[in-house]
């Protein structure tokens, strides 16, 4: 008997991403051909080693560089996210504050929003399109304690600089996107909409026509100083960077620093101009809610919706999905919020879902890091915020690995002390129960009440 498969349910899922379907998978690299040397090696080809490796070999192009990537390049979330570009920041500033200034902490703010012209200018000047659009990021809250949450993010990024961001009512929001009972919205000026797949490939290209080798289908064991062991033979380099975010905890000694946290989308087939009608959304914003499990959409280029949220949180003992296919419960979530935020797609034909794994660090806070003398390097935890972030990180790696000390080094993201996550099951109960707590905030505040108690409570649990 054939299985009864709801009218809604995506045609396919996992194979990495959707937008790998859209590009086509690129030709793979060779392997790593035996042992090898190498000024640097960077471990881990997404958007933060590829950005390492490009600032690297424009800034000293003797350096021998190489990549290896256990899959091929962009197999991670760098291929597979909802292609915000927005120089946001990840978390809360004040954290920043335990070991720097408030002055530092808006350095890094600037930095960080910078990232956008950096990543469009260059992709423009090595002919990757991409599908960039420029375009507002808009946040949208649909009830009172949305409402309130959106004042306090208001007034948290106007305090850290981001004075250009605008509150929004229901009647100009209207104008742009009918999303049924907005009250508000918060508009970001300057981000971008992307292709991830077409950035971090055509990115991949990049780098490899500047001279560095990514060798995939290379998996590291283990790394030590000045020595990287892996599945196709030893790599002796002076300087390591590793650069592997949601996948950092499959490492030997690595569990419990990068917590693997799952994010997954669903995208509609193309949807007729009739639908885009009522919809509205001309202006291509990257649209998001206040809601504490947030949802983020993007408009493709090909007119189609893609919408992105957390569905199951995280896997006992870190485990991680199977090229990106994610669970039924999570798709469920997912045309759930399709058909609240866009009820005139509600019956549009579901083309893909995917998902896949972004690292979050215990205290919520990304970071770089370089130990002088073991000459290792790392960055991540982005907590989702990646695609703009890993470029400054990629950036600061390269002046890090240079011995250079510069603006960037100086930014108070760099050698943070780490804290490591709890030991299981403490770690799975954690995030199960604060992600329970959050779901059921969101269900009481839809009904009119206000930022609930259990909201509090589970932002309690993050922050203990
Ligand atoms: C579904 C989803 C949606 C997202 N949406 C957004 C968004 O819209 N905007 C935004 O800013 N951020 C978003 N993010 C986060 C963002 O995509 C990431 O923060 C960013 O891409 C991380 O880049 P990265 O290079 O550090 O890591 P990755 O892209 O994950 O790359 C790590 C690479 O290391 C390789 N690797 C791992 N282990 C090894 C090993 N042992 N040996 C060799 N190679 C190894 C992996 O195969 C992978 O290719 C999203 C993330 C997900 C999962």
């Amino acid at each position: 008997m054939t299985p009864h498969i709801p009218a809604l349910w995506p045609k396919t899922t996992g194979e990495t991403s959707f937008w790998f379907t859209q590009t086509g998978r690129p030709m793979p690299r060779p392997a790593l051909p035996g042992p090898t040397q190498a000024d640097v090696c960077i471990i881990g080809a997404g958007f933060t080693g590829l950005w390492a490796a490009y600032y690297l070999s424009r800034a000293a192009p003797d350096l021998r560089v190489i990549m290896v990537e256990a899959e091929h390049a962009g197999f991670g979330a760098s291929g597979r996210n909802g292609g915000w570009l927005t120089g946001g920041f990840a978390w809360t500033h004040d954290r920043y504050l335990n070991t720097s200034t408030e002055q530092a902490v808006r350095a890094l703010v600037r930095a960080m929003s910078g990232t956008v012209d950096e990543i469009i200018g260059i992709a423009a000047s090595a002919g990757i399109p991409a599908n960039i659009r420029r375009t507002d990021e808009l946040l949208v809250a649909t009830n009172p304690a949305q409402h309130a949450r959106l004042l306090d993010e208001h007034r948290s990024r106007t305090h850290w600089g981001e004075t250009d961001i605008q509150i929004i009512d229901a009647a100009d929001l209207a104008q742009r996107v009918a999303i049924p009972n907005a009250r508000a919205g918060l508009k970001i000026p300057n981000v971008a909409r992307i292709q991830p797949a077409e950035l971090v490939t055509g990115l991949a290209r990049l780098v490899e026509r500047m001279g560095v080798p990514i060798f995939e289908n290379t998996r590291v064991t283990t790394l030590h100083s000045g020595r990287v062991e892996t599945t196709r033979g030893p790599i002796t380099a002076r300087t390591i960077l590793r650069t592997t975010e949601g996948f950092t905890s499959q490492l030997a000694g690595h569990a419990r620093d990068l917590l693997p946290l799952n994010s997954a989308q669903i995208v509609t087939a193309p949807l007729p101009e009739s639908v885009w009608d009522k919809i509205g959304w001309q202006g291509y914003e990257m649209l998001g809610d206040f809601a504490n499990a947030y949802c983020y959409c993007q408009r493709t280029d090909d007119g189609r919706i893609a919408v992105g949220g957390r569905g199951i949180p995280y896997r006992f003992n870190n485990r991680l999905d199977q090229n990106g296919t994610p669970d039924d419960e999570t798709i469920r979530r997912l045309i759930a919020i399709l058909k609240q935020h866009f009820p005139a797609a509600a019956n549009a034909p579901i083309d893909h879902a995917w998902c896949g794994t972004l690292g979050v660090p215990r205290d919520w806070c990304a970071r770089v890091d370089f130990d002088p003398v073991t000459r290792i390097g790392s960055a991540g935890g982005y907590v989702g915020v990646g695609v703009s972030t890993a470029n400054l990180a990629g950036r600061t790696l390269a002046d890090l690995a240079l011995n250079r000390q510069t603006a960037l080094t100086a930014l108070p993201w760099v050698n943070r002390p780490l804290r490591k996550w709890e030991p299981e099951p403490l770690r799975w109960l954690g995030l199960r129960g604060m992600y329970k707590l959050l779901n059921a905030a969101d269900r009481a505040e839809a009904q009119g009440a206000n930022p609930s108690a259990l909201a509090t409570l589970a932002n309690r649990i993050k922050n203990s």
